[in-house]
């Protein structure tokens, strides 16, 4: 063996022992569910905080924005970190209104498992459906915690059928509660066969204890349906199972295998606001969710020189020998008296304090001046952030949201991205003076840092400011932090939908620029194909190198960019179209950068007014859960609005009274204010959530109203 090979091994040792001992994790759910209230608990257990702080009384720890103590939400995601047991945790509490899914998707990007909070009296609930799709969507392991069964109407067995039934998952529960609603008293846990009390009032000490008499039948039987499930997902456990001759520890591995491979999920239960339950909801994320080690291959795609991209498989180990830095950068945020502050999963290699980094998408380097690790708006500066684990960085200015750090002297690797959704509403903004527009646009400028679904421009028709954002609660925080935080004064119009625009048919631009600028001719001629696709936008390169040299490329692709950001009928973005580079002339001597940008950007306005463009709306899937007695009511408004209702079911069902969620397709112009008319149809019994479905192409007879509006 060589030495370096020695080496090597030592340092492996001490990697893996840190490693597996490191669990990235998440808190999802849908609002209300309880999960910041659970976190306040998971600090407190594990002594991060000495005092429990309470959502109700706005004094949660992760809950630290002025907005999210008034309004009793989370809607930032917050990070922080803590030991359990000798394990090291990093731990994101997401929002769980979809205004604010962005927190959800880039907080899923780097995770390795993820907590899902169930309440123990609702069920599954329309968001839980949600973010199980997205995490679905990123791989990634979970486990389920029923909370909530302290509280009336509480019902764990209704609650595993939920899981069956709107998540599609096997459910495997590892504890059963004893007692529930005021009765609630403690859980089994079924794998070791104990009672579990706890027998303090902050809930810091529990007890286990042999399963008395009357719990004895019931656990069994709930404990080899626990067996038999796991035997049925599981070869190995099955044969020893079948032969009788499974150790607890089997049992152990054998759901932790599902967990990963995510064949079922496995189900705990508790009350967080009574204490009860939340440390053996930290047991189980070290039992059975994944450590950075587990998903050591991951996809990532090389960039070549034209910047064309090829998917390939990485072995994070094998990068991290070669003392190679990977890292994702997932979130922005200003914080005060800090500065701007990149929050970044390591890969691989290390992150360190005064080093030299390199952006791989945006092809800069950059210095990071500080590593920082986050306990919600608290701040501890280290000397390095390693492979595995989850901080921020100051010092970088060009890194933003989505972006890869990566040594890219010899091959340039851009980690999966970030999933950012369109904005579907907007509003126009204008600031109290024109003094204060300069500080309004260096706060807006901020917000869409900090959030990419937040986004604003000026009309270049009437000189308005123009914000857009996910819903009407996202604009209102929004107006409301420019208001607050940023201390401006601002006249805002009423919420609009935000409509795009797309093309029907193919069709060719070109345009020739030459023009004389800082006493220099400069020139250059594109030729651009566009066509319809399904989905997103693309630009591709066809162009040979003898027409237009590879340098002028990105110029042209910045100017295509630019000209579909406003398009040609009402000046929305376009979307849903791909723009071919496919001819065009450049000269030694007078083509510039410059002049290529503005004739793409010319170029392909042309294309697109001659691709006979459309406009389309946003169409929205809405979800109404309402007591059967007002179903009339809100089924006859939905039919008002031009709703196309695509199912109408029992929901839940509580001694006589009967749930019904209703499932429909609306148009998004149709539903503003709607949270105040389902109030009022139905005297505050129902909820309502809505997200993103499609985009419809616009009837003829509103089109001429909305072209109006402009
Ligand atoms: P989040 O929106 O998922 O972060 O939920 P919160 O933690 O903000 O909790 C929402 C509400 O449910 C608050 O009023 C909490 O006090 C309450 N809550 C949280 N956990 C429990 C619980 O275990 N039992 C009961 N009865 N209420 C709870
Ligand atoms: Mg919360």
């Amino acid at each position: 063996m060589t030495i370096k090979e020695d080496i090597n091994k030592l340092r492996d040792k001490e990697l893996f022992n840190r490693l597996v001992k490191t669990r990235n994790i998440g808190i999802v759910a849908h609002i209300d569910a309880g999960k910041t209230t659970t976190t306040e608990r998971i600090l407190y257990y594990t002594r991060r905080i000495y005092k429990i702080g309470s959502v109700d009384e706005g004094t949660a720890t992760m809950d630290y924005m002025i907005q999210e103590k008034e309004h009793g939400i989370t809607i930032t995601s917050a990070a922080t970190f803590f030991y359990w047991k000798d394990y090291f945790f990093n731990l994101i509490d997401t929002p769980g209104h979809v205004d604010f899914t962005i927190e959800v998707e880039r907080s899923m990007r780097v995770l390795d498992g993820i907590i899902v909070i169930i309440d123990a009296a609702n069920g599954v609930q329309p968001q839980t459906e949600t973010v199980w799709r997205q995490a679905d969507k990123y791989n990634i392991p979970r486990i389920v915690y029923v909370n909530k069964m302290d509280k009336l109407g509480a019902n764990f067995y209704n609650a595993l059928e939920s899981i069956k039934e709107r998540l599609l998952v096997k459910y495997i529960p590892i504890q059963i509660p004893i007692g529930s609603e005021n009765e609630f008293k403690g859980v089994i846990d079924l794998i070791n066969l104990k009672e579990v009390y706890w027998v303090n009032e902050d809930g810091s000490s529990y007890e286990f204890r042999d399963i008395s008499e009357q719990n004895l039948e019931q656990t069994m039987n709930i404990r080899n349906l626990m067996l038999e499930t796991i035997a049925e997902l599981h070869d190995d456990f099955m044969i020893k199972y079948l032969e009788d001759r499974y150790t607890i520890d089997d049992i152990y591995n054998a759901l932790r295998d599902i967990t990963l491979r995510r064949d079922g999920v496995i189900v705990l239960c508790g009350s967080s606001l009574k204490n009860i339950g939340v440390q053996l909801l930290l047991d189980a994320v070290i039992d059975f969710l994944p450590n950075p080690l587990d998903f050591i291959n991951i996809e990532a795609f090389r960039v070549n020189k034209d910047l064309q991209e090829e998917k390939i498989k990485i072995n994070l180990l094998d990068y991290h020998h070669n003392s190679k830095t990977l890292a994702l950068c997932f979130k922005v945020s200003y914080l005060p008296n800090v500065g701007r502050v990149c929050f970044l999963r390591v890969y691989s290699g290390k992150l360190e304090e005064g080093s030299a980094v390199k952006n791989a998408n945006k092809d800069v380097s950059e210095r990071i001046t500080k590593i920082l690790k986050l306990h919600a708006n608290y701040i501890e500066s280290i000397s390095k952030l390693e492979m595995g684990d989850i901080g921020a960085a100051l010092g970088l200015k060009k890194t933003s949201t989505g972006d890869t750090i990566c040594d890219f002297s010899d091959e340039k690797i851009v980690l999966e991205s970030i999933n950012i959704p369109p904005s579907v509403i907007f509003t126009a903004i204008e600031a109290e003076s024109k003094a204060e527009e300069e500080k309004l646009f260096k706060a807006l400028e901020r917000l869409a840092e900090e959030d990419p679904t937040f986004r604003y421009k000026i009309n270049e028709e009437s000189g308005q400011i123009i914000i857009s954002g996910m819903g009407e609660l996202h604009l209102e925080i929004i107006k409301d932090r420019l208001i607050r935080d940023y201390n401006l004064k601002i006249y805002s119009g009423k919420p609009q939908v935000e409509y795009k625009e797309t093309i029907t048919t193919k069709a060719q631009g070109e345009y020739r620029f030459s023009k004389q600028i800082s006493n220099k001719l400069q020139t250059a001629y594109v030729i651009l194909q566009v066509q319809p696709i399904e989905n997103g936008v693309k630009i591709y390169d066809e162009v040979s190198e003898e027409k237009i040299p590879k340098k002028f490329i990105p110029s042209i692709r910045e100017g295509i960019s630019e000209a579909l950001v406003v398009g040609p009928l009402a000046g929305y973005s376009c979307i849903n179209l791909k723009v071919r580079i496919i001819d065009g002339e450049f000269d030694p001597n007078f083509s510039t950068n410059l002049a290529f940008k503005v004739a793409a950007y010319e170029a392909t306005k042309i294309a697109i007014s001659n691709a006979n463009p459309i406009l389309l709306e946003p169409v929205m899937k809405v979800e109404i859960i309402v007591n059967e007695e007002y179903l009339g009511n809100v089924i006859n408004d939905l039919n008002s609005r031009n709703a196309e209702i695509l199912e109408i079911s029992i929901y839940q069902q509580i001694s006589t009274i009967v749930i019904n969620k209703i499932l429909a397709l609306v148009p998004l112009r149709e539903m503003f204010g709607y949270s105040t008319t389902l109030r009022s149809l139905t005297q505050g019994r129902a909820t309502f959530t809505m997200e993103l479905h499609s985009y419809k192409k616009v009837h003829d007879n509103i089109l001429k109203s909305i072209l109006g509006i402009f």
